[in-house]
C-alpha cells in the first residue's frame, strides 16, 4: 500500500457508500482515464476475468463461434471464451516478446476460413508487462477485419511508442489483482473507445436493467462491478503506479546484473526502445546446454530450499487437460518457454538484504 488508500475507504465508511457503485468507483476510472490518455472510457470491475468476458459479449461472441487467444498466458484469458459457448482457437507466441506471433496468427486466420470459420475476435497479451508486437498484430487483424481484445492484465504502466498498454484493443482490460502492479485486492477494468461502449459494458455488468422503475429485463445480465471499497484502495494505488513500476524495472536491472556473467541465461528484456515495460515479473530463460546442464528446476528448487518463491512460466494453454482438444497453430515457442522459463521474485516490497540473498544463491547454482 502507497499509504493514502485508507482515507479514500475512511471516506466511504462516513459517507456510507458501501455499494457496488459510488464517487470512488467515478473517480478510479476518471484516474485511469486520465493516465491511459487516448480519450479511453474506462469501466471498473469485480475482476479480470469479469472485464475479458465483457470484452466478449461487447465484440459479439456467441456459441458457436471461434475466438484466437495467445496460449502462453493466464487461464483467465481463454475461459470466458468457454463461458459464452465459444471455441477457444491457440496460437504461438514469438521469440522476442513472448506474446502472440503474427505469423502463427495469420497462419491461423487463414486456416480456419479455409474450414468455413472466420474467428470472431482476437485476445492478445501483454505478458509479464513487456507489449505485444502491436502494430504487426494490429496489421493482422486489419487485414482480415477481425477486432483485438487487448489482454493488458500485466501491463498497467507499460508502453509501445509513448503509447500505453490497454488503448491498443479494439476493446482492452486491467486488473487489480493483490499480485498485479496495482490492486485493489482483487478487480478489473474494461477499456472502450466510447463512452456508448462504456455504458453497454456497465449495463451488463449491473444485471442488464432496462430502463424503468421496476426491474425490467430483456437481455442477460452480469454482477461484475467494482465495489466502492476497492475502488478506493484503488485511488490510493493510483498515486503509486508510477512508483511501482520503478521499483519493479529496478528488480529487472538487478537481475540483468545478476546474470551478466551468467553463460547460458536470459534475463526477459524488451526488444528495442519503442517498448517501455513496467516488468510486473521478472523472468529469466536457462538453456541447460550453456549452463553444465543446469535447467530452471535445479534454479527453482534452490531456492525454494532457501524459503524463496519462483515459478514456472504460465503452462500453455494448449498443453491444459481442459483445453488440449481445440485447435492450435504456431511450433513450440511456448512450449520451450515453459520448459526453460522462470518467474524470478519481482515484488516492489523487496529490500537490499532480499536481493543479496537472491543474488548469493543465484551465483551459489552457477557456481
Ligand atoms: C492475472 C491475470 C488475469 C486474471 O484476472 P482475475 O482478476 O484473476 O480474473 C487475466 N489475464 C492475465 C494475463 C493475467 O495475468
Amino acid at each position: 500500500m502507497g499509504g493514502t488508500e485508507q482515507n479514500y475507504i475512511q471516506e466511504v465508511f462516513d459517507t456510507n457508500w458501501i455499494a457496488p457503485l459510488g464517487p470512488n468507483v467515478t473517480g478510479f476510472e476518471q484516474d485511469l482515464e486520465q493516465y491511459l490518455g487516448h480519450q479511453a472510457h474506462v469501466g471498473a470491475l469485480s475482476s479480470g476475468t469479469a472485464a475479458i468476458h465483457l470484452g466478449l459479449i461487447l465484440l459479439g461472441v456467441s456459441k458457436g463461434d471461434e475466438v484466437l487467444v495467445q496460449t502462453h498466458t493466464h487461464n483467465a484469458s481463454a475461459n470466458p471464451i468457454i463461458y459464452q459457448g465459444a471455441t477457444p482457437v491457440f496460437v504461438d507466441s514469438e521469440a522476442q516478446t513472448w506474446n502472440i506471433c503474427p505469423l502463427a496468427l495469420e497462419q491461423a486466420i487463414q486456416d480456419r476460413i479455409s474450414k468455413g470459420k472466420k474467428p470472431k475476435a482476437i485476445i492478445a497479451v501483454h505478458l509479464y508487462g513487456v507489449p505485444y508486437q502491436v502494430e504487426a498484430i494490429r496489421a493482422v487483424a486489419d487485414k482480415y477485419e477481425i477486432p483485438i481484445l487487448e489482454d493488458s492484465a500485466e501491463a498497467l504502466g507499460s508502453s509501445y511508442k509513448g503509447h500505453k498498454c490497454g488503448t491498443f484493443g479494439d476493446i482492452g482490460i486491467l486488473l487489480f489483482n493483490g499480485n498485479k502492479i496495482i490492486t485493489t485486492s482483487g478487480g478489473g477494468a474494461i477499456v472502450t473507445k466510447t463512452a456508448a461502449l462504456k455504458d453497454k459494458a456497465i449495463f451488463y455488468a449491473t444485471q442488464a436493467r432496462d430502463a424503468a422503475p421496476h426491474y425490467q429485463h430483456s437481455e442477460i445480465g452480469y454482477n461484475y462491478r467494482m465495489s466502492n471499497i476497492c475502488a478506493g484502495i484503488g485511488r490510493g494505488q493510483m498515486e503509486v503506479l508510477d512508483e511501482h513500476v520503478a521499483l519493479r524495472r529496478k528488480m529487472h536491472d538487478f537481475y540483468v546484473a545478476v546474470f551478466a556473467s551468467i553463460e547460458g541465461v536470459d534475463v526477459f528484456s524488451t526488444p528495442n526502445d519503442d517498448y517501455f515495460a513496467n516488468y510486473w515479473l521478472s523472468a529469466i530463460t536457462i538453456d541447460p546446454e550453456k549452463t553444465n546442464g543446469i535447467t530452471r528446476e535445479t534454479l527453482r528448487l534452490a531456492l525454494e530450499a532457501a524459503n524463496i518463491e519462483s515459478r514456472p512460466l504460465w503452462k500453455p494453454m494448449h498443453l491444459q487437460p481442459i483445453f488440449e482438444r481445440y485447435p492450435y497453430y504456431g511450433s513450440n515457442i511456448a512450449e520451450t518457454l515453459f520448459e526453460n522459463g522462470l518467474c524470478l521474485p519481482s515484488g516492489s516490497n523487496l529490500t537490499d538484504e532480499d536481493r543479496d540473498r537472491i543474488a548469493k544463491l543465484i551465483k551459489a547454482v552457477f557456481g
